[in-house]
């Protein structure tokens, strides 16, 4: 976890960011300011980053990407990167090279998405990813990754994880997270604030709650915090009432993906 906070970073919760590290391979979700010093503290390496997928284009999900792609270049990064997110961040990436001179080291090939149910974005030797829309007011999309076996690691079974930021609950959710090990869902809100999230397009921690046990996933762990609570114990307290496996995520937190 290298970003929980909602909107505005503080001293110890950036904006959201997350890290997937697969057999060595890493994998970030989202990209908010202060995410490349995040890597730094967690002794996560910057050439081993395969992919980058963008929820949406609030400032609070890509604001460290130009950082993070500039030192990237600074580091001789050769490999090409891909980056996946909606069409509306292709001028955010155009702006980066004309605007700052940027000339990296290495491509960027950027995939704009525009699925409007679980669509196929993105494939490696490790892992399968599919992106799906959320409800944001803007386009918005979360992911679900799903291991590759490959024959030789038989019997093992493929383990899953799904993130999905920033989105207002919504009937079909449930059903294109279904059975992951792992779901990331956004609780901006504890319900006290229920009519924020309605009029903002977020989730409360019952909204989470209840998308986690509809979809009857192993564990779900929550963030994107506003900033409006100061003991974010009530959120994890909240949405345990009706879905216990649920930890209320901190940067930092590293979880294990197990079936
Ligand atoms: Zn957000
Ligand atoms: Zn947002």
């Amino acid at each position: 976890m290298l970003g929980t906070a909602s909107a505005v970073p503080f001293s110890d919760r950036n904006p959201s960011a997350q890290a997937l590290s697969v057999r060595g391979r890493l994998y970030l979700l989202d990209c908010g300011e202060g995410t490349q010093q995040r890597i730094r503290q967690e002794h996560l390496s910057f050439v081993k980053i395969q992919a980058i997928f963008i929820s949406h284009t609030h400032g609070d999900h890509i604001f460290g990407l130009y950082g993070l792609l500039s030192t990237m270049s600074l580091y001789h990064r050769t490999e090409p990167l891909t980056i996946v997110g909606p069409e509306n961040l292709r001028p955010v990436l155009d702006f980066y090279k004309s605007a700052f001179g940027a000339d990296d080291s290495y491509p960027v090939e950027f995939k704009a998405i525009s699925p409007k149910e679980p669509e196929l974005v993105y494939e490696d030797g490790d892992i399968r990813v599919s992106a799906f829309p959320l409800n944001h007011g803007m386009p918005c999309y979360g992911y679900r990754i799903e291991e590759v076996v490959g024959l030789r690691q038989q019997p093992w079974k493929p383990r899953s994880y799904a993130y999905c930021s920033d989105t207002a609950p919504f009937p079909e959710l449930a059903a294109w997270v279904a059975g992951v090990d792992i779901l990331y869902h956004e609780a901006t809100y504890p319900q006290q604030y229920a009519d924020k999230a309605r009029q903002y397009l977020h989730s409360t921690t019952l909204d989470a709650a209840s998308c986690a046990l509809k979809a009857g996933v192993g564990r779900l762990l929550i963030g994107h915090y506003s900033s409006r609570v100061k003991d974010i114990s009530v959120f994890e307290q909240e949405s345990r009432t009706i879905f216990e496996a649920t930890t209320a995520a901190n940067d930092g937190d590293i979880f294990e993906i197990t079936r």
